[in-house]
């Protein structure tokens, strides 16, 4: 594996500047596209799952976090509070309390249940030495974040439903969960004290961990403050591990929010939260991406999908339809002409794009393109319209697969 912070300064992903601060990177052209693509596939994998996106502000009253109990339990996380005009502002260390509110919002029926709440939105924490260079370590998040308000009948199946979104991001990513883990609560002051909601919580992540038939491993310490989780967790190239999903069960923070629904019995019942994050931060999610990949990134997530290289300046037009042409199907392509080297050298700056379309002589009087894969292999000429129809229907399909037979 890579190191992201390397790679991601030589792709020209992202950078740091001592100005801005340890640990708040900003996004270069190429990484932000790449954040885009990952941030559009989430939010379309979320939609087909039922749930609704929201945006909500990135801080709050002080009295919010502490209705939510963060301000008691995680205030070494947390940023100073503002005084703006005689009341206290925080950054928000986490969406939770926003989206309790959005529920509270309005009267709920047992109907809308399970509601899926899902925003990438940002957060904050306040890491005293964020690692200037990094992904990994940020104080400022991006966080796939969603909360299911429902029944406490209906919590394994939301849960389940949560584990299996996941388990198919990380196939359709090429994400290896290192392992699986039941974060538990331990001795220490920094969990809510309420024994019999933390045993309920426990045993219903227990259940579906058990009929999911993932291994997994049970770990005393690692709880949110509010409760149990399931977290997913992934590992760099020195063994080093982090969490990137997780699936969490609250009890606490809809008794402090007195969130309600109606029931179809007519009474006032309590919702359970099921917080869970598909893909974690996109900061880490991205880190862990340029480490797998090496920046050879699948089609689809390519910052440049395909290069047209005119073998001589007589085919510069005809490579520059080809780009127009992909741009026009949403394809990200880029024109790199004879001022730029011999034909060997361009191929060899384009190594890590996926599709690299030489046009000779021969091609442009045809219409037609030689494409030469990421992989090597190179392909008879095509008319140039069939290449383009093919790359952007694989990459509609945002497979792995460059070429497939
Ligand atoms: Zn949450």
């Amino acid at each position: 594996m890579y190191d992201h912070r390397k790679l991601g300064r030589e792709l020209g992903l992202f950078d740091t500047d001592p100005l801005i601060g340890a640990g708040l990177p900003y996004w270069l052209p190429d990484g932000a596209v790449i954040r885009h693509t990952l941030e559009e596939y989430i939010r379309d994998v979320e939609r087909r799952a039922g749930y609704r996106h929201v945006y909500s502000p990135v801080l709050g009253k002080r009295e919010l976090y502490e209705i939510s109990g963060h301000w008691s339990h995680y205030a070494d996380d947390m940023y100073p509070p503002m005084d703006l005009g005689g009341e206290q502002m925080v950054l928000r260390p986490s969406l939770c309390p926003h989206h309790a509110l959005i529920y509270r919002s309005r009267a709920r029926s047992y109907r809308e249940l399970p509601l899926r709440v899902a925003e990438l939105g940002g957060m904050f924490r306040s890491e005293l030495s964020g690692v200037l260079g990094g992904l990994t370590r940020v104080r400022a998040i991006q966080l796939n974040d969603a909360h299911i308000f429902c029944s406490l009948e209906q919590v394994a199946d939301e849960a389940r439903s949560a584990l299996e979104l996941i388990a198919r991001a990380y196939r359709d990513l090429g994400i290896h969960a290192a392992r699986y883990r039941l974060s538990l609560p331990d001795e220490g002051g920094k969990y809510v004290a309420d024994p019999a909601m933390w045993r309920r919580a426990s045993a219903l992540l227990t259940e579906v961990l058990d009929a999911s038939g993932v291994r997994y491993e049970a770990v005393r310490g690692e709880a949110a403050f509010y409760g149990p989780k399931i977290d997913v967790q992934i590992a760099d190239g020195a063994g080093r591990e982090a969490t990137l999903s997780t699936v969490q069960v609250d009890l606490h923070q809809p008794a402090r929010f007195d969130l309600r629904y109606v029931g179809a019995d007519g009474g006032r019942h309590r919702p359970v939260m099921v917080h869970r994050s598909v893909i974690g931060s996109v900061e880490r999610a991205v880190a862990h991406l340029v480490e797998v990949y090496g920046g050879a990134f699948p089609g689809w997530l390519a910052p440049v999908q395909l290069v047209a290289l005119p073998v001589s300046e007589a085919e510069v037009p005809r490579a520059r339809a080809l780009v127009e042409r992909c741009v026009q199907r949403g394809l990200r392509a880029e024109l790199v002409g004879p001022e730029d080297g011999s034909l060997g050298a361009r191929v060899r700056a384009a190594r890590l794009v996926p599709y690299q379309a030489v046009i000779g002589a021969r091609e442009a009087a045809g219409d037609e393109v030689a494409l030469r894969l990421r992989d090597g292999r190179r392909l008879p000429a095509l008319p140039a319209g069939r290449a383009v129809d093919r790359i952007a229907e694989l990459v509609a399909a945002r497979g792995t697969e460059l070429w497939p037979d």
